[in-house]
C-alpha cells in the first residue's frame, strides 16, 4: 500500500521507535501515547484490521503481543496493560493498517473506563441468540 503510513514505518521510509521486529510483524511506539510506552504491534503485510486477517496472521500477532507484554509494562511499572485492536471508523480506528495497542494501566491512572449499558429481560437471551446463528451459518 503506496499511501499508508505504516506500510512506510515498516519499510523504513518514515521514522519509529522500533522495539521488535521479525519477519511477519514489527512492533513501534505510538506517537500519541495513552500512556508512555504505549506499543503497536502491527503485522509486516498490509490487512486492515482483524476483519481481514487470516487465523496464521492473528497467531504470528498474538504471540508477538504476549512477547511483549511483559516488557512493556514492567518497563514503565506499569499494574496491567490493556490490549486492543480498533477495527473500522466506528470504533475508532484512524490508521487503516492493522494494530494492535498494548497499553501500559496503573490502578492510579484514572482512565474513564467503558460505559456499560444493562440489558432488559430476556435480551440477553436474544443477543446471545444471534451471535450463535451466526456462527452456525
Ligand atoms: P487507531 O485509532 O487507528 O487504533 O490508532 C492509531 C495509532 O497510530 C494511534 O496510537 C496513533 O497515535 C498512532 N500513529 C498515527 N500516526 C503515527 C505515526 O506516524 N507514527 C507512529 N509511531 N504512530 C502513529
Ligand atoms: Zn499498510
Amino acid at each position: 500500500m503506496t499511501d499508508c503510513i505504516f506500510c512506510k514505518i515498516i519499510k523504513g521510509e518514515l521514522p519509529s521507535e522500533r522495539v521488535y521486529e521479525d519477519k511477519d510483524c514489527v512492533a513501534f511506539l505510538t506517537i500519541g501515547p495513552v500512556n508512555k510506552g504505549h506499543t503497536l504491534v502491527v503485522p509486516r503485510k498490509h490487512v486492515v484490521n482483524l476483519f481481514d486477517m487470516d487465523d496464521a496472521l492473528v497467531k504470528k500477532l498474538f504471540i508477538v503481543v504476549k512477547k511483549l507484554i511483559h516488557p512493556v509494562t514492567n518497563a514503565f511499572n506499569a499494574d496491567g496493560a490493556n490490549v486492543s485492536i480498533n477495527n473500522n471508523e466506528a470504533s475508532g480506528q484512524i490508521v487503516m493498517h492493522a494494530h494492535v495497542h498494548i497499553i501500559p494501566r496503573y490502578k492510579s491512572d484514572r482512565l474513564s473506563a467503558w460505559p456499560h449499558q444493562t440489558y432488559a429481560d430476556g435480551e440477553m437471551k436474544e443477543c446471545g441468540g444471534r451471535i450463535r446463528k451466526r456462527l452456525a451459518t
